[in-house]
């Protein structure tokens, strides 16, 4: 079944209010953008699970916030 509304938050509906999904839509493209990496600072770190990120640049698997680092 699809709906209309697209993006992270689609699969809310009309729950939860306005204001909260725009919040966790806002925490959700972060967390799903490539972040910087604490040892090389390069833009190459992504999320693997809650609070676990690995940098494709230098190889380190390092845990971290559970949506951004
Ligand atoms: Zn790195």
């Amino acid at each position: 079944m699809k709906t209309k509304k697209s993006g992270p938050i689609a699969r809310f509906g009309a729950r939860y209010g306005a204001v909260v999904k725009e919040k966790v839509r806002a925490v959700e493209i972060k967390q799903r953008q490539k972040q910087k990496c604490p040892f090389c600072k390069k833009l190459s770190t992504k999320r693997l699970a809650k609070g676990l990120w690995l940098c494709r640049a230098c190889k380190k698997k390092f845990a971290s916030h559970s949506y951004y680092i």
